[in-house]
C-alpha cells in the first residue's frame, strides 16, 4: 500500500453493497411448463464429447439439450450461437451481471448486443446441492473464460493445441465449413459446465479445485432459439490442477438432444431502438 487511508475508511469500507442488476423486472422462466414440455420430448441425437475433443450439435428452439458426466469427473467448456445468424452468441459477462457467478436450475444464457435476449434456460442441475463452499467455490461458472493457446503461450512460451479455445475453433469450423481463420473470433466466452470455481478471498484471484461432478450427473437446458453448440472435454480434466497440457486425467462428456413438438415462440430480441442518441 502506497496511500494513506483517509479517517473515514472503515466508515466506507462498511457500507453496504447493491445488486448492480435487479432482476425483478425480468419475466421468471416458467419452469412448471418447462416441465410439461420435457415430458412430451423425444431424443433425437446423442454426441459423445472425446477427450481434449469438442464437438458441435444443434438443438431446434422449444426442445432440449443435455450434458452429462460418463465414465469420470470431467469439465466442459460451453458455446451457443443462434444457428441461423453466428454474430449472436452466448454473452458471459452479462449473464454473469444478471444472475451471478455461477449458474444453476432457472437462469437464463444471455446472448449478445444487440440481441440480448435468452438463448437457453437451465432446467435441471443434479450438481445444485453443492451451493458456495467455504472458499467461495461453486460450480458452472461464467467468471473463467476458455483456456486457450494464446494465453498457455504467454505463461509458458510453449504452444499447446487441445486447449478448449482451439478445440471449439475446430469444433465450430467442421459445423460450418468456414476455414479456422475466419471463425475463430465467433469463440467466445463459455459457460464452465461442472467446473468448480471461485476468487481467493484475500487477493480475488481466479481460482479452481476439483469439479464434485460424478457419473451420472448432468445440467439440462430448453433452448429458447434455435441453437449451434459446441462442447470441449477441458484438457484440465476435472480442472483440480492445471489445464493446457495431456498431464489431468480426461473424460468424455455426453450431449442429448430432445426436440418437442408443441409450438414455441422464440423470445423477441432487445427492443432498444439502437439510435444511441445520435
Ligand atoms: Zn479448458
Amino acid at each position: 500500500m502506497t496511500h494513506v487511508p483517509p479517517p473515514d475508511a472503515e466508515d466506507r469500507r462498511a457500507i453496504a453493497p447493491v445488486i448492480c442488476y435487479p432482476t425483478d423486472t425480468l419475466p421468471k422462466p416458467d419452469l412448471a411448463a418447462y416441465k410439461q414440455r420435457r415430458t412430451g420430448a423425444r431424443k433425437t441425437s446423442e454426441t459423445r464429447v472425446l477427450p481434449r475433443e469438442a464437438a458441435s450439435f444443434r438443438v431446434p428452439a422449444g426442445g432440449f439439450f443435455r450434458i452429462s458426466s460418463v465414465e469420470g469427473p470431467q469439465v466442459g467448456d460451453l458455446n451457443l450461437w443462434n444457428a441461423a445468424d453466428p454474430s449472436e452468441r452466448f454473452y458471459s459477462g452479462k449473464t454473469r451481471a444478471l444472475h451471478g457467478t455461477h449458474l444453476s436450475t432457472g437462469d437464463r444464457l444471455w446472448s449478445s448486443f444487440p440481441h440480448l435476449r435468452p438463448m437457453a434456460t437451465v432446467t435441471t442441475d443434479t450438481l445444485d446441492w453443492y451451493g458456495i463452499d467455504e472458499h467461495g467455490g461453486s460450480v458452472h461458472d461464467v467468471i473463467g473464460t476458455r483456456c486457450d493457446p494464446y494465453t498457455h503461450h504467454l505463461l509458458s512460451g510453449h504452444d499447446y493445441h487441445h486447449c478448449c479455445h482451439s478445440n471449439l475453433t475446430r469444433a465450430l469450423g467442421a459445423a460450418t465449413g468456414a476455414p479456422l481463420a475466419e471463425i475463430e473470433h465467433q469463440v467466445h466466452d463459455v459457460l464452465n459446465v461442472f467446473m468448480c470455481t471461485g476468487f481467493t478471498r484475500d487477493t480475488g484471484r481466479y481460482f479452481m479445485k476439483a469439479s464434485p461432478v460424478r457419473p451420472g450427473d448432468y445440467i439440462e437446458f430448453f433452448a429458447e432459439i434455435d441453437l449451434l453448440g459446441a462442447l470441449s472435454a477441458c484438457p484440465g480434466g476435472d480442472c483440480s490442477a492445471e489445464h493446457s497440457s495431456d498431464a489431468a486425467a480426461c473424460y468424455p462428456l455426453l450431449v442429448e438432444v430432445f426436440a418437442c413438438d408443441d409450438p414455441w415462440i422464440p423470445p423477441a430480441p432487445s427492443g432498444y431502438d439502437r439510435s444511441h442518441g445520435a
